[in-house]
């Protein structure tokens, strides 16, 4: 927990001067229609700011002023270890400004602070550290071919990279889109979601700061339809890196073909299974691990655990603790007060689909179980008290879809093979979670799983060694890891004769 109490940080949120131009070769500048679009903070329904609504030739001067630099060759052509300083410096940078970014999140999409204290800024920090450490540590290759010939790979950036963020983690989905792609020596054109804009200016001007070259890191803000889809369709885009729900992920392998054919890679939604059986060594903590699991940062985490698997014989005790631990902890509350572990959702559409499909359960013949109300002090803000069904059909669209809210679906299971096909038995493969103290059972199942990241007897541990991704339609890329860096080049043939 955070030490600093919500006026605190209440004071660092009036402090805030956001910049609020698209950032284009190293400058602020407005849309060039001049139009603009309101950024909102969830938590009162006040205007913070307002942000270009940019389209087509906005998009258009950013593409060109990423591929002048990178054919400038002051950034793809450095030296790898003076790249890495001009990154570590700005890793330092991002870290000196963590008490404004935690502020500037919370107060444009209501992400709890404590969130923003303890995982997005340090993630972040981490991610460019790590990624900046790793720039020399990936190597070519000569092969083992005919001595009357030297073959080797050598790896090279691929050019422009269209990194499409959502707003769910503002400055860290941004920073693990951005961080690879700027490591691997490639330039970038940023395209936040329109919910939450504003971390990524100040994340391109502390590049700058740091002695990155103009250019280099281009931010361009407004919505998907007039700014992400001309990105994603831009000839001179060597490469999208998109974040956000399957349904638009979809859209990105659509643009590619009817482009450039430019790479793609997508980390989409899920429906995560947390499978708890009854030999967990600690229910307790399975409780509450389940908890966080899907009611952090309002259940808005692409790998809430929001499908709750229980062993039969400890389905109603499970369901009586998780209610009350529920309880005690995710009330709605300022999302400025560190104590605050349930802030608003991100806006009043986001509300409403999670009320809608709270409706489509409840049709469907499931039981909705509300915990808590919204208080008559937060009711300007888009608040959604966390709730959770019992009585659910895994056929349910509660089941299969992603709610992207505090919604959580507990459903009992017979035994692990029941377990297994209830879990498998989606369309998304994001993460799963087993929590067990039986070492068959655990790695049986870890290997079953369809799923990109499984957790044994834990819930949402990360580290930048961990790829992070999907299977299924949770999409196919692999974010933070070096594997991350590698994905953001292209291997050169170089054969020289030598007969
Ligand atoms: P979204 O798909 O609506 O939007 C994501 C981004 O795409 C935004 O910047 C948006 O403006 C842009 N966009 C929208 N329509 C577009 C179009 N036609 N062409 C190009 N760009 C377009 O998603 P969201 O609501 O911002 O974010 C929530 C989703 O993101 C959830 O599904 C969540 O699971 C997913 N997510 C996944 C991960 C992961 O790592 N797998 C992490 C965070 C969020």
């Amino acid at each position: 927990m955070s030490t600093h109490a919500a006026e605190h940080w209440h004071g660092i949120a009036r402090g805030l001067e956001p910049d609020t131009g698209n950032f284009i070769d190293g400058v602020f500048q407005p849309a060039l229609s001049g139009a603009t679009f309101p950024s909102i903070n969830p938590a009162t329904g006040e205007v913070i700011a307002e942000l270009p609504r940019s389209e087509q030739a906005d998009v258009d001067a950013a593409v060109a002023s990423a591929i002048g630099a990178f054919r400038r060759g002051d950034w793809s052509r450095l030296a790898p270890r003076d790249r890495m300083a001009i990154l570590y410096r700005f890793a330092d940078r991002l870290e000196a400004h963590a008490d404004e970014f935690a502020a500037m999140d919370t107060l444009d999409m209501g992400k709890p602070i404590s969130l923003m204290t303890e995982f997005d800024v340090p993630d972040s920090v981490y991610a460019f550290r790590f990624l900046a450490e790793a720039i020399d540590k990936v190597d070519g290759a000569v092969t083992a071919t005919d001595p009357a010939a030297l073959h080797y790979l050598i790896r090279q950036p691929l050019g422009v990279v269209g990194c499409i963020s959502p707003w769910n983690y503002p400055l860290a989905m941004a920073t693990w889109k951005v961080a690879p792609a700027l490591a691997a020596g490639n330039t970038v054109v940023l395209k936040p979601a329109e919910q939450s804009p504003l971390s990524a200016n100040l994340l391109a001007r502390l590049f700058i700061e740091a002695g990155g070259p103009p250019g280099v890191f281009n931010v361009v803000h407004g919505y998907g339809e007039e700014v992400g889809r001309p990105l994603a369709l831009h000839a001179d885009v060597a490469k999208i890196s998109f974040t956000g729900s399957a349904e638009v992920g979809r859209l990105m392998f659509r643009y590619a073909g009817e482009s450039n054919m430019k790479r793609v890679s997508t980390e989409c939604g899920g429906k995560s299974p947390q499978i708890i059986f009854s030999d967990t060594a600690d229910l307790d903590r399975a409780v509450e691990y389940a908890v966080h699991g899907i009611y952090g940062n309002q259940g808005q985490v692409c790998n809430a655990g929001s499908r709750i698997l229980v062993e039969h014989n400890i389905f109603d005790e499970f369901v009586q603790r998780f209610e009350q631990f529920a309880r005690d902890n995710y009330q709605p509350g300022d999302p400025m007060d560190p104590e605050t572990m349930l802030g608003p959702m991100v806006d009043g559409h986001q509300r409403s689909v999670v009320e809608r499909y709270i409706e489509s359960g409840i049709a469907a013949g499931a039981e909705h179980r509300r915990i808590g109300e919204v208080p008559e002090a937060l009711s300007d803000g888009y608040y959604q008290p966390a709730s959770f069904f019992v009585n659910v059909d895994n056929d349910m669209r509660i089941a299969r879809e992603e709610i992207f809210g505090p919604v959580a679906c507990l459903m009992p299971f017979r035994n692990s093979d029941d377990a297994t096909r209830l879990a498998n038995d989606s369309v998304y493969g994001l993460a799963a979670s087993i929590w067990t103290a039986d070492l068959n059972t655990a790695h049986r199942m870890a290997r079953d799983l369809e799923s990109g990241i499984v957790w044994v007897n834990c819930f949402d541990h990360l580290d930048m060694t961990m790829p992070w991704g999907g299977w299924k339609q949770s999409g196919h890329g692999r974010d933070k890891c070096i594997q991350s860096l590698i994905d953001h080049t292209q291997t050169k043939s170089v054969w020289i004769d030598l007969s």
